[in-house]
């Protein structure tokens, strides 16, 4: 009888790893919790193209947006574990826990680590009637308009709300804070002038100052852009905001308890992707840059996140924000 039970155990282990191996057989659904045309839609968009050959199936890239990108990570979360619902998703990741009282996940056991993207330095950008033209005509322009700064973001825990957090931290000033779904909305407003200010991945950023439809007043990162066309625009920190970095990054995620022979998959087919010259030629055009090194792999990944998530709680915590 134990032996039946045994060979019953076997058997199905043997069929559900040649299940896996056929592994994928339909379309993989790549979740953005971010609206469309905004920079975490954009790069999942630039990787689902490239994954497209190396999975040998479509992707197909789906938004689920709201509360910082908490409602889309949360969905993918509860998904069958099955490898054909993806997530990615930036330093939001690492920052949600430390400002959302109840979340329906956990980082980082709700997760299963496929490897880190990329990159993504940001600035700090105006609308283009705001009338300062340089970082220290915009602190001038800050300091005598106090009371009626309207600063957008992604909401809750995204990048640009991190990046307005220690901006109103290091100049001591309150503004009134915006949330969009994304910045690919903020980012519509801004150019309009219905807000004044926002912080931004280059990735969205730099066509729109190069086009003069925002004014731009520094690298929120810790370096320069290596673009020609931004290589005279100062880091926050070059122009006193000592320390200043915000650099966002983003990875690539499936549930937890997808099984081992579908991860190994999908980390081959990324790094397959990550090596696709022209993804390599599209990202580096926007200042962004590709990760090659340990952090493509599940413990260097998870690792990174986890140090993202000790050094942002601090920077959450000492900036008196709250959680929701
Ligand atoms: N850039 C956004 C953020 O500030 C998110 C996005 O729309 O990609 O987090």
């Amino acid at each position: 009888m134990k032996l039946k039970k045994l060979a019953f155990v076997l058997g199905l282990a043997a069929f559900s790893a040649a299940a896996h191996a056929a592994f994928p057989e339909k379309a993989v659904t790549l979740l953005v919790p971010f609206a469309a045309g905004g920079p975490s839609d954009k790069i999942a968009r630039d990787v689902a193209e490239a994954l497209r050959e190396p999975l040998g199936q479509s992707i197909i890239v789906e938004n689920t947006v709201g509360a910082g990108g908490t409602i889309g990570t949360a969905k993918v979360a509860r998904a069958n574990p099955d490898g054909y619902t993806l997530l990615v998703h930036h330093i939001g990741m690492a920052t949600a826990p430390a400002l959302y009282k109840q979340l329906s996940y956990q980082v980082p056991d709700s997760f299963e680590f496929l490897g880190l993207i990329n990159e993504a330095p940001s600035t700090l950008i105006s609308r283009p009637t705001l009338a300062a033209n340089n970082f220290d005509e915009l602190r001038q322009w800050i300091s005598e308009n106090k009371d009626g700064i309207n600063l957008a973001n992604a909401g809750v825990g995204s990048a640009s709300h991190l990046c307005g957090l220690m901006l109103q931290e290091a100049l001591q000033v309150d503004m009134t804070t915006i949330a969009y779904k994304g910045t690919a909305p903020a980012m519509i407003d801004l150019m309009g002038g219905q807000v004044d200010l926002m912080c931004e991945q280059a990735t969205n950023a730099v066509t729109q100052i190069e086009a003069g439809k925002v004014k731009s007043f520094g690298v929120t990162s810790a370096q320069r852009l290596k673009l020609p066309s931004m290589a005279a625009v100062s880091t926050l920190d070059e122009s006193g905001l000592k320390g200043f970095n915000v650099t966002v990054w983003h990875g690539l995620y499936a549930p937890r308890n997808t099984p081992p022979e579908v991860l190994e998959k999908l980390n081959a087919a990324l790094r397959t992707a990550l090596k696709n010259p022209e993804l390599i030629k599209r990202q580096e055009a926007l200042g962004l840059s590709i990760i090659q090194d340990d952090r493509l792999a599940a413990a260097g990944h998870k690792k990174y996140v986890e140090d993202e998530m000790a050094r942002w709680s601090k920077v959450i915590k000492d900036s008196g924000q709250q959680p929701n």
